[in-house]
C-alpha cells in the first residue's frame, strides 16, 4: 500500500508534482480557482495515473480542491506567499525543475503520454526512482528489458565481441547463451528527450548486469541523468 498522509490520500509522487508545476509555470505562477478548466483537467489527469487507480475510488483523491492547494505549495516556494505545509518531494521538484519551464514541459509530455502507453501492472507497487519519476523509471526498464530491443543490441555487438560498456568485462570463451546472460540493454536517453519513436541503437550501452545495477543506482541517489563517463567516474 502506499503510504497516506492527511485524509488517506496517498502522498502526491515526482511526477504528480512535476504535472502540476508544469500547469503552475504555464499559468504565469498563477494558481486559479478549482473551479478552472486547467485544475479541473489536472485533477482528471491525476485521477487517471495508472498507479493511483486503487486511491482514484476515493472523490476526494487530487480533487480540484487538492490539486489547487499543490499549486500553493508549489507557489510558496517560488514566492513565500502560498501554503507553506511544502512536502520534501515538492521541494526536490522545485529544486530540480523550478527555473526550468522547457524542461518540465518536456517531461510532463513524457509522463502524460507514458500514462496512456503502461499498464497498471507494469509499475511494481515498490519501485527507487530513476531522476525522471516513478511511471518513467517502470518505462525505461520495460524498454530495456524488450526482447527485440536486447536482441538489436547484442546482435550488433557480437561481431566485436560482447564487452561491457562501463568496466570492459567480458567472456569471450564461455557459452554463447551464458556469455549472453553476463549482459544488459541500458537506455542511455532520457525518456523525456527521446520521447515516443522506437528505440535505436544508438540510445543503447551494452553494460554487465553488475555496472547497470550500478548506474541505476547512482542515478537514483544523484537523482540526475548520467552519462557512461560520468558513472564511470562514480564507479570505476
Ligand atoms: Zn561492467
Ligand atoms: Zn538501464
Amino acid at each position: 500500500m502506499a503510504r497516506t498522509k492527511g485524509h488517506g490520500n496517498p502522498n502526491w509522487t515526482h511526477d504528480e508534482i512535476v504535472l502540476a508545476l508544469d500547469l503552475y509555470l504555464s499559468l504565469d505562477r498563477n494558481v486559479p480557482s478549482p473551479r478552472s478548466p486547467e485544475i479541473q483537467a489536472l485533477s482528471a489527469v491525476l485521477r487517471s495515473m495508472p498507479y493511483h487507480l486503487e486511491a482514484a475510488k476515493q472523490p476526494s483523491f487530487r480533487n480540484p480542491d487538492g490539486v489547487g492547494f499543490k499549486l500553493m505549495n508549489l507557489r510558496q516556494l517560488d514566492s513565500g506567499r502560498g501554503l507553506s505545509n511544502v512536502s520534501k518531494t515538492d521541494r526536490q521538484v522545485w529544486e530540480k525543475y523550478g527555473s526550468q519551464p522547457a524542461a518540465v514541459r518536456n517531461l510532463a509530455d513524457a509522463i502524460t503520454k507514458g500514462m496512456r502507453t503502461i499498464l497498471p501492472e507494469e509499475i511494481p507497487e515498490e519501485v527507487e526512482e530513476l531522476p525522471e519519476g516513478r511511471l518513467l523509471t517502470a518505462i525505461h526498464v520495460r524498454r530495456e528489458r524488450n526482447p527485440k530491443v536486447r536482441k538489436m543490441l547484442l546482435d550488433a555487438r557480437r561481431a566485436t565481441g560482447l564487452r561491457c560498456d562501463m568496466c570492459e568485462l567480458s567472456r569471450p570463451g564461455i557459452r554463447a547463451d551464458l556469455e549472453e546472460a553476463i549482459f544488459e540493454a541500458h537506455h542511455i536517453v532520457p525518456l523525456a528527450s527521446a520521447g515516443e519513436r522506437k528505440t535505436k541503437l544508438s540510445d543503447l550501452s551494452l553494460l554487465c548486469a553488475c555496472c547497470h545495477r550500478a548506474i541505476h543506482r547512482a542515478m537514483i541517489i544523484e537523482q540526475r541523468w548520467l552519462t557512461i563517463p560520468e558513472a564511470q567516474g562514480l564507479i570505476l
